[in-house]
């Protein structure tokens, strides 16, 4: 029986989406592990301000393995969202090439996409420039896209694929975000 490779270190392509919450908990959850083997770690967090207090403070204390860089316009279309779709548009795309760049460099072990399939979703970015920034991994490089409603054709590309689904939220009950927890 073929075997061979078997233990060899393969970079993988992992997804995290669904409606459920712990798409972001999910990813922060490998890096602590990847922090563990000394690795460098990028994320790159597609929607300015999803990223709440704790996270923000916790990656600080993980500094200098992990680099974080905020490269959204905020949420796109929701009530207090006055900037042009355009605007979103931009920042979306220049996160992509920062994403590239930072992928291309080699020199992150594991690079995290946080909500990439959201901006993809909404047409911010195109599917061609995503296939593009995959195309730069190296053999040994993990690369983590999290967001809702992840493209078929990543959900087909990928190694590693979850699908958070919502059982229960305490949100159901009325219970807001709790400090720790969401925020
Ligand atoms: P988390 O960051 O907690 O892992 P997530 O990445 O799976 O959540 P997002 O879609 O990024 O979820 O949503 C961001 C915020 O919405 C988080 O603060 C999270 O607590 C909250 N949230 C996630 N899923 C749900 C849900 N099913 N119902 C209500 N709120 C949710
Ligand atoms: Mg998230």
């Amino acid at each position: 029986m073929e075997n061979s490779g078997k233990n060899k270190e393969i970079g993988l392509l992992v997804v995290y989406t669904g409606n459920g919450k712990g798409k972001t908990t999910a990813a922060l959850g490998m890096c602590v592990r990847a922090i563990g083997y000394g690795w460098k770690i990028c994320i790159v967090q597609f929607v300015k301000g999803s990223w709440k207090y704790g996270e923000l403070k916790g990656i600080k204390r993980l500094d200098p393995n992990v680099e974080l860089n905020v490269v959204g316009e905020g949420f796109v279309g929701i009530i207090d969202d006055k900037k042009e779709f355009s605007e979103h548009r931009q920042a979306a795309r220049q996160g992509l090439e920062l994403a590239r760049e930072k992928i291309a460099s080699k020199q992150y072990q594991l690079v995290i996409l946080d909500e990439l399939n959201v901006a993809l979703k909404l047409g911010l970015v195109e599917r061609q420039d995503v296939e593009s920034l995959l195309e730069a991994r190296s053999e040994k490089q993990h690369l983590v896209i999290t967001g809702r409603d992840a493209a078929d054709w990543l959900i087909e590309r990928a190694d590693l694929v979850t699908e958070m689904t919502e059982i229960k939220h305490p949100f159901q009950q009325g219970i807001l975000a709790q400090k720790g927890i969401d925020w």
